[in-house]
């Protein structure tokens, strides 16, 4: 389940026109190799940037999308208009176009040459008004795409740029992706039921129901040896509890969670999944809820999220290939308990166990306890801190009419103390704006208690992975007020409902 971004492709098409002459765009054509070499090279941009031939007429401009839209490795199109190409020649292209496109407002020239400037260079480097000509278009067609302004050696630029392109590539990754539902949703729970085949129609992923019996079978399939080597790996990468230990009176338990985790992967493998999710009503035959292993295949880049929540499990894979080669990790959450000290307000996220150990502040603990619910036996679980720094919650709700992604910005902070009978792993978080308005914005948009918690995304990011999607995208930041945050809610309501 390696997640190779830089074999995807993101396609750099200039636009022009032949009005300028032979001379001219042989400069076009050379300034943006220049530019799309640059970006390909560029540590900050985590995909392959090609560089393609200067389009000149409705004809070259339909064929780059028309040849875009099939190419497999393609993720999207970075448009550039250096001079002038008149816009209507590119309607027959941009209607047919289904990959993401980045309208790159930049110009090869960085400085005015005061002494030097003259007609000529006017009339190349005239991308500020080319690009408004280009702007116009996708406007007037009411078509969805990130707009980056600014010179193409510019740190903050490429850092748009980089986000822009880790968004295509979760939006590309979801399209044809399957996602495993082990049982059904859990009985009676509302924001984790949704609209499967809307969601296949509007994001590309199936999901689909397998009995749990059937990867019962799967995992009886898994040998002593399998089982022997992964629990040495387990005594290796964490600090095992002495009952887990060989010889410990729970040693037992490891060693059927390491069933679970490896029949588990086998049967994701088997199916070509990219993701899954169980809940704790269906375990027929197993021994565990699954834990470490759920904990362990997120950290190789499944998407998981408990309880049937096949939307959150979704969202975990595309904000895992999203952050893929990022400091940091993305991890399934829910918003479990509050801290409302008036000096330090503080949310307590956590899960009964399911948290990726990419998110893990140090080595974790792999422990053993009980689990209240599901009437199965113990099941083992990695216990850890996460750090502090920003990070954003990410929720895909189903509104009836449309799918809604909804982000808070928040910081996530050490515990105070401590935390010696908490038996998993679990961030301390303060929301975005403050912890009154951030919580009530959130149960406001009808947020779900289960969120993919990610270390190296932004909002932006999710934003721009939205507009892809052509769904609803509402923030939870630093500005939000609640007044406003009601009427967007309102108005959005209207724009969806057209
Ligand atoms: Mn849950």
């Amino acid at each position: 389940m390696t997640i190779d971004l830089k074999k995807l492709e993101v396609w750099f098409v200039t636009g022009s026109q032949h009005l300028y002459g032979e001379e001219t765009l042989l400069q076009v054509a050379s300034h943006s190799q220049t530019i799309a070499a640059a970006l390909h090279e560029s540590a900050q941009i985590p995909v392959s940037v090609v560089f393609k031939p200067t389009v000149k007429t409705a004809e070259e401009i339909y064929a780059v999308c028309q040849e875009a839209n099939v190419a497999k490795n393609c993720i999207g199109i970075i448009a550039w208009m250096h001079t002038f190409s008149p816009a209507k020649m590119w309607i027959g292209g941009l209607k047919i176009l289904q990959k993401p496109l980045l309208h790159f407002h930049t110009q090869f020239n960085r400085d005015i040459p005061w002494s030097t400037i003259d007609m000529d260079f006017m009339n190349l480097n005239q991308s500020a008004h080319g690009d408004r000509e280009f702007g116009f278009i996708m406007s007037r067609m009411r078509l969805n795409r990130k707009v980056v302004a600014g010179h193409w050696q510019d740190e903050q630029t490429l850092g748009k740029i980089n986000g822009w392109a880790r968004a295509a590539a979760g939006w590309n990754d979801w399209q044809g992706a399957k996602f495993a539902r082990f049982g059904d949703n859990m009985r009676n729970v509302a924001v984790t039921e949704g609209d499967k085949v809307e969601a296949e129609i509007k994001f590309g992923y199936s999901v689909n129901t397998y009995g749990i019996g059937d990867l019962v079978k799967v995992i009886d399939t898994i040998g002593d040896k399998a089982i022997d080597d992964l629990v040495q790996k387990y005594a290796d990468t964490y600090q095992l509890v002495s009952s887990l230990q060989k010889g410990g009176e729970q040693y037992q338990s490891l060693r059927d969670a390491a069933k679970i985790e490896l029949g588990l992967q086998t049967f994701l493998e088997n199916g070509q999944f990219k993701g899954f999710t169980d809940t704790f009503e269906d375990l027929y035959g197993m021994a565990q809820l699954p834990g470490i292993a759920a904990q362990r295949l997120m950290a190789k880049g499944y998407g998981f999220a408990g309880e049937g929540d096949w939307k959150t499990a979704a969202l975990v894979r595309a904000m895992k290939v999203m952050g893929s080669g990022l400091k940091g990790g993305n991890s399934f959450m829910e918003d479990y308990t509050y801290h409302f000290n008036p000096d330090n307000k503080l949310v307590l996220g956590s899960h009964m166990l399911e948290i990726c150990e990419s998110i893990a502040d140090g080595k974790p603990n792999c422990e053993i306890h009980p689990l209240g619910i599901g009437g199965k036996a113990d099941p083992v679980r990695l216990v850890f801190n996460v750090g502090a720094g920003p990070a954003i919650n990410a929720s895909v709700v189903d509104m009836g009419n449309r799918f809604r992604l909804l982000v808070n910005e928040v910081v996530a902070v050490a515990p105070l103390q401590s935390l010696p009978k908490l038996p998993v792993a679990r961030v301390l978080w303060k929301p975005y704006p403050n912890m009154h308005t951030g919580c009530a914005a959130w149960i406001l948009a009808g947020g779900a208690h289960h969120t993919c918690f990610s270390q190296n995304l932004t909002a932006e990011d999710l934003q721009d992975f939205a507009e892809m999607a052509g769904i609803e995208y509402v923030l939870i930041g630093k500005e939000t007020n609640l007044y406003q945050f009601k009427n967007e809610l309102r108005w959005n309501e209207a724009y969806f409902n057209k």
